[in-house]
């Protein structure tokens, strides 16, 4: 390393860092002591199941820790083995992921389960290339597993690595520009042997003391190797370009209730936002102003649609939806007839479907609207 006096951070760029074997003996040996005890996780020197790896990480794609943990015990509980989830129906594992969000995960995991079972007689392969070519399963994942499940020497950067990275070598470029730098030095730390301890290790350590705010560096493992810490600037890295304002598209919900009180859903077209899942019928989200008269052109069926005061708000991660809802009543089941992929539901049966929270916070604002008409 370079004199502390003299050391910038452009020399922490050009420098070459950490040797390789330093760093990952270090944390490995960090990571002995002080590793997280997960649900997911193999028991210290005991060999993990792929399954049981992809299950998890899978789950914790856009999700943290401690929202996953119940989930994957209970997916667990329910499918034991790839095999096992191969067999359920897509609308059984979208109704057990409900609350999770971003669904296209769970039609992936679904459609990888077949995949492993026809392609790979029920046994994940153990290459990154093997595992990417699977449905919903990207590099990053695919390292993961070949590093944890097989103990293969693949780099596997999710946030919290990308922050130790980053801090480690003061990369003062702001994200997503520096990822590629990133990579190259995260891949040039792992080590050759305990491969999947390490990337687990690298992980703890951004999860409990690399952590985003306040970083906990005198209990770093890594501590005089550090080049953001050398330079006093760790803690504002990695830097961020500035957020855009998110859009918001508008549109509006058509609630229909049927004399019995049971209400009409309809199942979303499988491809896109939100696909395969049950809906309460809308108009399409349109960016700009609420165009009412094409939405209300939109309604599934003619009757007598009256909009509720207030809107819904829903925040996906490319955009805010701001919906009004439309409520009506339905003189006789029959009139849905037309409405294709559509069903009635009554609503103390409506936690048996695969809602995402965005429909269930329409019927929530529908029916308390309805009731106090
Ligand atoms: Fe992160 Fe601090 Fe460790 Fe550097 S010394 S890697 S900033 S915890």
């Amino acid at each position: 390393m370079l004199d502390s006096e003299t050391f910038t951070p452009e020399d922490a760029r050009a420098d070459p860092g950490p040797l390789p074997d330093a760093c990952a003996a270090r944390v490995l040996a960090w990571y002995d002591r002080h590793r997280r005890s997960l649900p997911w996780r193999a028991p210290p020197g005991a060999r993990a199941d792929p399954y049981r790896v992809w299950l998890s990480e899978i789950m914790l794609q856009q999700t943290t820790v401690a929202a996953v943990g119940s989930y994957f015990l209970a997916f667990l509980e329910r499918w034991p083995t790839v095999r096992d989830l191969a067999q359920a129906s897509l609308d059984e594992v979208l109704h057990a992921w409900q609350g999770l969000g971003y669904y296209a995960r769970a039609r992936h995991l679904h459609a990888c389960a077949r995949a492993v079972v026809e392609r790979h007689g029920g046994a994940f392969p153990d290459s990154e290339e093997a595992l990417r070519a699977l449905p919903g399963v990207g590099s990053y994942t695919a390292a993961a597993i070949a590093a944890i499940a097989f103990d293969k020497p693949a780099s596997a950067v999710d946030g919290n690595v990308e922050r130790v990275i980053a801090r480690l070598h003061a990369l003062e470029t702001p994200l997503p520009d520096v990822k590629p730098a990133i990579r190259r030095l995260a891949e040039r730390l792992v080590p050759t042997r305990r491969a999947g301890d390490y990337a687990q290790a690298m992980m703890d350590l951004g999860a409990t003391v690399c952590t985003p705010r306040a970083p906990r560096c005198v209990l770093c493992p890594v501590i005089d190797l550090c080049a953001g810490r050398r330079l006093g600037i760790g803690e504002t890295l990695p830097r961020r370009r500035e957020k855009v304002a998110r859009p918001v598209r508008h549109g509006i919900a058509f609630l229909l209730v049927r004399r019995d009180g049971a209400v009409l859903l309809r199942r979303r077209p499988p491809e896109g936002l939100l696909g395969g899942m049950m809906e309460v019928p809308s108009s399409d989200w349109q960016p700009g102003e609420l165009d009412r008269n094409s939405c209300m052109a939109a309604a599934p069926v003619a009757a007598g649609w009256r909009v509720l005061p207030g809107i819904v708000r829903h925040v996906f991660t490319h955009f805010e939806l701001r919906l009004e809802v439309a409520a009506a009543h339905a003189p006789t089941a029959r009139m849905a007839d037309g409405v294709a992929d559509s069903r009635w539901c009554p609503v103390d049966r409506l936690d048996e479907m695969a809602l995402p929270t965005v429909m269930k916070k329409i019927l929530t604002h529908g029916l308390k609207g309805l009731a106090d008409r």
